[in-house]
């Protein structure tokens, strides 16, 4: 806190007060560390694949990689501009909701649909890692923004797939509760250890780095779900077990 008192020393002898300037500036100095730190993982985030697709360009240019050896390097080209791509399309949405650009028409979206949505664009991923998904229960209405709401679906559920094994199963869940809408988000993957579940909302944050990366994250799809969730004044919990899984519960007011 900055406080400034303000006086003229001529006019001392008539002074009658004093104004008291009081600055909180801890919140905002919070905010500039914040957007430094969240600038230099952007940076690093960015380098790593553009390094490595630079690298293996050079070594096509340079005649070392064998003719019969172009088709797996251009293919570790194209994944790795996916990966800037995720990246690139994460970070917008998450600056998006950050500064409040969001489009603020609200409508009323029923949340089992959305789920159904969701579960229908992820059946092909699931399929293929071996993982059941299934979105079930009652209808729930929720005020809100139709696009950002998909959005936090469809990390949860892309999550519980990601982080999962062949066998798995993902349950998504909807009810109205009174005067809420809740939606579960429950697996049974990998689970998440009890001192990594407060940090896994954090920008860039990943439990076990070289695992997302095999996955294809970017470490900030949880961010835009508690974004998403402040938006729609919703409330996010976890319940997590190692080896045995993972359930997100988001609990929204209902329309
Ligand atoms: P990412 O793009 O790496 O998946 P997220 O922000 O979506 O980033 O999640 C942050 C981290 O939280 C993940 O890297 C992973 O370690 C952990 N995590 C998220 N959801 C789950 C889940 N359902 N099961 C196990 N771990 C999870």
């Amino acid at each position: 806190i900055i406080a400034n008192a303000v006086c003229q020393p001529d006019f001392a002898e008539d002074m009658v007060g004093a104004v008291i300037l009081v600055l909180d500036v801890t919140e905002k100095e919070a905010q500039e560390q914040y957007r430094r730190e969240f600038t230099a993982n952007v940076s690093h985030e960015l380098k790593t694949p553009l390094t490595s697709i630079s690298g293996i360009a050079e070594i096509i240019r340079n005649g070392i990689v064998k003719p019969e050896d172009i088709p797996h390097f251009a293919g570790k080209i194209y994944d790795e501009s996916q990966r800037l791509i995720t990246l690139i399309g994460d970070i917008i949405k998450l600056s998006r909701l950050d500064e409040n650009q969001v489009p603020m028409e609200r409508e009323t979206v029923d949340m089992l649909e959305m789920a159904r949505d969701v579960v229908q664009q992820l059946s092909s991923v699931a399929r293929k890692n071996g993982v059941t998904l299934v979105a079930n229960g009652t209808h729930g209405q929720v005020q809100g923004v139709r696009q950002v709401l998909g959005e936090m679906v469809y990390n949860l559920c892309e999550n519980a797939v990601k982080y999962n094994r062949a066998g798995g199963r993902v349950w998504v869940d909807v009810q109205q509760v009174a005067d809420h809408v809740v939606l579960r988000v429950k697996d049974t993957g990998i689970g998440i250890p009890a001192a990594e579940q407060g940090r896994i909302f954090e920008r860039f944050y990943r439990v076990d780095k070289s695992h997302s990366k095999a996955v294809g994250g970017t470490g900030l799809g949880l961010s835009i779900v508690k974004h998403g969730a402040a938006l729609h004044h919703a409330t996010i919990s976890v319940s997590s077990e190692p080896e045995q899984g993972t359930e997100i519960t988001l609990t929204f007011p209902a329309a």
